[in-house]
């Protein structure tokens, strides 16, 4: 499905990681991909997954450096000559922004988290999109925080908002250039970031009780649904944002 297809991957931290879990599913179907990491202490990490996938490239990236952003495209653009795909899986709030009440988050906390969480995307997709010449899809991840309040959640829910929003503005640029721009709305999954949000492990265990699936989403659906949003399955759609919820997103009560 994703043969000669070229992909750039954001947002793996570790193998539990929502960002590798999309990368296994687009590997099994045929792409070869690039990854980014933030930092030299998941450098090893990434090199160690990445080193399991064929022909793959790995690149330091964090997305507060522009010159890391414009580094790691120039990268790819030397080492494949084009780009078909990005997936966008990464966020960050300050820890103490992501417990108590919303109303207490501060300046910084509320800067660092929509420009990590919600401005990369729209860097990211301006410097991908010169890279997509012959089309492209571009993936990126929320959660129902974004619409509704979820305790604990706070700034992250306001960041993910416009991050949905984002895709919206985005899809209606880009679409011209055949490059589409969807978010996937995932529910709660066990991963490194969600255990920085507070009562984590209660939000799973009400959200696998009340969804209509009767149990919580694995990380391998929420692959294999960005699987399908960068495969020419789906070109028909952009500006969307999908929920991977096992329909918890569906209940009044
Ligand atoms: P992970 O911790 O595995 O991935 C988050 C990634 O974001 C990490 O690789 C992290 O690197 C990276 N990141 C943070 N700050 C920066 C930065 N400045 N520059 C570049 N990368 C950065 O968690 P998930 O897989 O759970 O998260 C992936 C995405 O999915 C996030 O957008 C998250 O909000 C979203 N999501 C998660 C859900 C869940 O329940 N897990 C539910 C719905 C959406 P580092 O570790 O160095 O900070």
């Amino acid at each position: 499905m994703l043969k000669n297809k070229i992909g750039m991957i954001f947002g793996v931290a570790n193998k539990r990681s929502i960002a590798w879990a999309c990368a296994s599913a687009c590997s099994e179907h045929g792409a070869k991909m690039a990854f980014t990491y933030q930092g030299e202490r998941l450098k090893e990490n990434v090199e160690k997954l990445a080193g399991e996938l064929p022909d793959s490239l790995v690149v330091p990236c964090d997305v507060t450096n522009q010159a890391d952003v414009d580094a790691a495209f120039e990268a790819v653009a030397k080492k494949f000559g084009k780009l078909d795909f990005v997936i966008h899986s990464i966020a960050f709030a300050p820890k103490e922004a992501l417990e108590g009440e919303f109303v207490t988050t501060t300046r910084e906390a509320f800067r660092t988290a929509l420009e990590i969480s919600a401005f990369s995307l729209t860097q990211v997709a301006l410097t991908a999109s010169p890279l997509m010449a012959e089309g492209g899809s571009i993936v990126t991840m929320s959660y129902y925080g974004a619409e509704k309040v979820v305790p604990s959640y706070n700034v992250m829910g306001v960041a993910k908002a416009a991050l949905e929003s984002s895709v919206r503005y985005l899809a209606a640029d880009l679409g011209k250039y055949n490059i589409r721009v969807n978010a996937i709305s995932a529910g709660p999954i066990n991963t490194l970031s969600a255990r920085g949000v507070k009562n984590m492990g209660s939000l799973l265990g009400y959200v696998g009780e009340k969804a209509p699936l009767k149990r919580n989403v694995t990380v391998q659906e929420v692959g294999n649904t960005a699987l399908f949003l960068v495969s020419d399955l789906s070109t028909g759609i952009t500006g969307e944002t999908i929920y991977v919820d096992c329909g918890y997103n569906i209940m009044g009560i």
